[in-house]
């Protein structure tokens, strides 16, 4: 086992003198993971980037709670850990006052972990669904079973009364069937859906001609999605969606109201995450200098338009409202 880490070694994008409580600390565990997604942005580390040990988590809980009091653990997939119990109550322990726990959900299957989980002090869960039908979401996580083992555990989660904020990856294959995956997700009476843009970094810049879908079809897709889930009155957002793509739907764009976060990442630290998006991740375009809505937009992840340009990118002329 390697020394205890106080810190990633590499610090990104430092966040700006943050007083205390007021950032969220995105932790990733490792990279290690039951499911294979094609469209995994972490997909590359797998094989290579330790997961951090009990200790060196603990080590890195402790660092950030100066500044931090928000938690979400995160990978890789953190629940073929044996430790995650041991991790959220310390997290609980030291103050953290909402522990998020993102996850294939899986392991949730099995009532009595998720029972543990919720015992040791976890908050909120965000379980991935990318499919209605086993045969979509087994293809896209590259496990036969997840489909199943997921909508199991997101039921026994709600059956607990838990708060579960599911998560969909917008992809070529599962875009025309977000409305279906909407309904499905509304029956399982979570408390917010999530559909989020893939971004093609890691296994998804490989498997790229099957799984990044063109924003234009999404924009044909997504608003009856949003549309079904709004209808029940049950919260939905999306992520990494521009304004162009969103009309009618702008109240859905989660990054007005992102929280400031920062994430360790590896031997990464990514201090400000809202700045590492602005000024790395995230990209305007010739369209964006004439849209009034540039300001309030942050522009697709940067690889979209590297590939396929700014063609179906059509600058707005209205007057943006206060989205937050
Ligand atoms: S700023 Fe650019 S990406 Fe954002 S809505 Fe306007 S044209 Fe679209």
């Amino acid at each position: 086992m390697s020394e205890p880490a106080s810190s990633p070694s590499e610090v990104l994008f430092p966040a700006p003198d943050a007083p205390a409580g007021t950032y969220k600390l995105d932790l990733k565990l490792g990279f290690r993971c039951n499911n294979k997604c094609v469209f995994c942005v972490q997909g590359d580390k797998r094989d290579h980037v330790l997961d951090l040990s009990t200790e060196e988590a603990l080590e890195r809980l402790r660092h950030a709670r100066a500044h931090c009091d928000g938690l979400l653990l995160t990978g890789g997939e953190i629940t073929i850990r044996e430790d995650v119990p041991e991790i959220i109550a310390a997290a609980k322990a030291m103050g953290y006052t909402t522990i998020q726990v993102q996850t294939n959900g899986r392991r949730l299957a099995y009532k009595s972990y998720a029972q543990a989980l919720v015992e040791a002090g976890a908050t909120e869960f965000n379980p991935s669904l990318h499919g209605h039908v086993a045969a979509l979401h087994d293809g896209l996580v590259g496990a036969k079973g997840a489909f199943v083992q997921c909508t199991a555990g997101i039921k026994n989660l709600t059956d607990m009364g838990q708060r579960v904020l599911t998560q969909t990856v917008i992809t070529r294959q599962n875009v025309t069937f977000l409305p279906q995956i909407a309904r499905l997700l509304v029956s399982l009476k979570v408390s917010q859906i999530q559909f989020a843009f893939v971004h093609a970094l890691g296994t998804a810049a490989e498997t790229w001609d099957d799984t990044v879908p063109r924003y234009r079809d999404v924009q044909r897709y997504l608003p009856l999605a949003l549309d079904i889930v709004r209808a029940a009155g049950i919260f939905t957002i999306t992520e990494a969606v521009p304004f162009c793509f969103l009309r009618g739907r702008e109240w859905a764009a989660i990054e007005p109201r992102l929280p400031s976060t920062t994430v360790y990442d590896g031997d990464i630290e990514i201090g400000d995450y809202e700045r590492y998006r602005m000024e790395a991740g995230k990209l305007h375009g010739p369209p964006c200098e004439k849209c009034t809505w540039n300001q309030a937009c942050e522009g697709p992840w940067r690889e979209y338009p590297e590939k396929y340009g700014w063609d179906e990118f059509v600058p707005r002329d209205d007057v943006p409202p206060d989205l937050r």
